[in-house]
């Protein structure tokens, strides 16, 4: 099911570790909500300003999966109010800023862990606009 033009449901609930571990990462209705309020105000807007694929690293995360990997335990992944993502045509600092500086936002971190480099973006009601640019995850 598409969420919008460029984004499906499945690439923002799919989970490698969810398969491996036999973790039911099917999304509530009001999961799903979320996560469409957060293609169409900033994930969709940024595919259309870059024109190049932005590739979800991870998006909802039931609470066991959430566990699973190691995330707060208050992470917005649960809500469906957050993604990971990579833009592999694009430098990250430039997308980091241009969601910074054109698009709305609840929380921007630019996170470098073992696996490289991705960008976190949540969105939800009352944005908090909180930015982050060097978040060690
Ligand atoms: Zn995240």
């Amino acid at each position: 099911m598409k969420l919008t033009e460029n984004f499906t449901i499945n690439e923002l609930i799919f989970s490698e570790t969810a398969v491996t571990n036999n973790i039911d990462n099917r999304p509530s209705v009001e999961v799903i909500a979320n996560l469409k309020a957060l293609c169409e105000n900033v994930l969709q807007p940024l595919r259309d300003y870059l024109k190049s694929p932005v590739i979800i690293t991870s998006g909802y995360r039931c609470h066991e999966l959430n566990r699973k990997i190691g995330g707060v335990s208050n992470s917005q992944h649960i809500l469906g109010q957050a993604v990971d993502f990579v833009v592999p045509d694009r430098k990250l600092k430039e997308v980091f800023d241009y969601i910074k500086n054109f698009l709305p936002y609840d929380q921007l971190l630019l996170e470098s862990g073992k696996n490289g480099k991705w960008i976190h973006v949540s969105f939800r009601r009352n944005n908090r606009h909180q930015s982050v640019e060097n978040y060690p995850a």
